[in-house]
């Protein structure tokens, strides 16, 4: 039996995870299950799965949901706090992480699993986008192993030779094309974008996800994480990934090699094919994700992003160019200008300009030498300074 860590179990990634678990029975078991604040659905899933702990990250949310499992016999030991979510990401019967918490909140259980050698299972970009090298290195240095569950990653993984990690122009890879729905609002005219609200932002075309990634889709932040997130996953640079924007998402992704042959990953979108493609890996197993009918899909288009449309896109390119603490500046503003966009302190269109901002504002510097704490700093630094820019809306 496989034991399984779900950190982030109540969010989207979560649920589809826990439900491919579900139908291995013989397969997997549920060791740990964590979530911020919401005790009563985590409860719920605790008494379907019925793992040996669960852990809520903020502590009164622990206690209540202690007072909603007190009747259930078995019941699970309830941990709380960063602490614990590192606990069960570390625990010696706990196999696999699915790492599927939201941000850079997810960065140091998802460490921690990495340095205690597990296979994890990686939902949460942000983790990557802030720490990328920290992370492939305590994945290397400790004999854990990566699998991308993002889809377009996960399709790129497909894609490639098993030999990938000797490089990729040494395996014969020119490039990889990386897809894009392209959001709620790529035909929309830009004049409006302005005006836009949270339930147009989160009202995805093809996928459906948590709020603060349905954000990221529509300015396309998402997919300039996905850039660093590729860059750091096979090795490569931005030079090396061109963003194709395919709005009917079957395609989830492909691989241009040097003889001339593209190969792609195709599916219905739903996450359960990646999050089942990493738990089998290297067998593959079922996932409850109809097949795909090329008939109803019939046609299959692609566009080029549009840079002014999607400035976000332009910025995570630049910060991915720019190396160093780039990519954590740019994650973190992005994360509060998320948070305030979705609180209507901000419009939608400003999101961009607060991560433009606040990388302006804080210089890139090196991470030579540097540890986790310096990142956490980093981190906070750029979080206060895209606040203020929130903050001060007439700049
Ligand atoms: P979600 O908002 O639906 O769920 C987030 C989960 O993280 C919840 O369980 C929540 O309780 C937990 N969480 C939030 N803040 C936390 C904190 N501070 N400390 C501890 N736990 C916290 O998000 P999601 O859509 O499931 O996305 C999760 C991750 O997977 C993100 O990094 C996202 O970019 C990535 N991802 C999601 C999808 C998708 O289809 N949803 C696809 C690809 C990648
Ligand atoms: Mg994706």
């Amino acid at each position: 039996m496989i034991g399984l860590t779900v950190l982030g179990a109540t969010g989207s990634i979560g649920v589809s995870t826990l439900d491919v678990l579900a139908r291995h029975p013989s397969r997997f078991r549920a060791v740990a299950l964590t979530a911020n604040r919401d005790a009563e659905r985590l409860a719920e899933q605790c008494r379907r799965h019925r793992p040996r702990y669960a852990v809520m990250a903020d502590p009164q949310a622990a206690q209540h949901l202690g007072e909603l499992l007190a009747d259930l016999p078995d019941r699970p030991e309830i941990l709380a706090g960063v602490e614990g979510l590192e606990q069960v990401a570390t625990l010696p019967e706990v196999d696999y992480v699915m790492a599927a918490i939201v941000g850079a909140a997810g960065l140091r259980p998802t460490l921690a699993a990495a340095l205690a050698g597990k296979r994890v299972l990686l939902a949460n970009k942000e983790s990557l986008v802030v720490a990328g090298a920290l992370l492939m290195r305590a994945i290397a240095d400790h004999g854990a192993e990566l699998l991308p569950i993002d889809s377009e990653h996960n399709a790129i993984f497909q894609c490639l030779p098993p030999n990938f990690k000797q490089g990729l122009a040494q395996v014969g890879v020119r490039r990889i094309l990386l897809t894009a729905s392209g959001g709620p609002f790529r035909t929309w005219p830009i004049d409006q974008l302005a005006a836009v609200t949270p339930e147009q932002a989160c009202a995805h075309p093809t996928w459906e996800m948590g709020r603060k990634i349905s954000v990221d889709s529509a300015t396309m932040m998402n997919k300039g994480l996905e850039v660093i997130e590729a860059c750091w996953l096979f090795g490569t640079d931005a030079d090396h990934i061109q963003v194709v924007i395919h709005p009917q998402s079957v395609i989830h992704s492909l691989v241009q090699y040097e003889d001339g042959s593209v190969l792609a990953q195709l599916g219905n979108p739903d996450m359960r094919t990646p999050i089942a493609y990493a738990m089998g890996w290297p067998e593959r197993i079922a996932s409850g994700v109809n097949p795909l009918d090329l008939f109803a899909v019939a046609r299959l288009d692609f566009y080029e992003p549009d840079l002014e449309r999607f400035p976000c896109l332009r910025l995570a390119y630049e910060a991915a160019r720019a190396g160093g603490t780039a990519p954590a500046i740019l994650n973190a503003a992005n994360e509060i200008a998320v948070a305030a966009f979705l609180e209507r302190r901000i419009p939608f269109t400003r999101i961009a300009a607060v991560v433009a901002q606040t990388l302006d504002a804080l210089p890139t510097e090196s991470l030579d030498g540097q540890g986790l704490e310096f990142l956490l700093e980093v981190d906070q630094r750029a979080r206060a300074q895209a606040e203020r820019f929130v903050q001060d809306q007439g700049i």
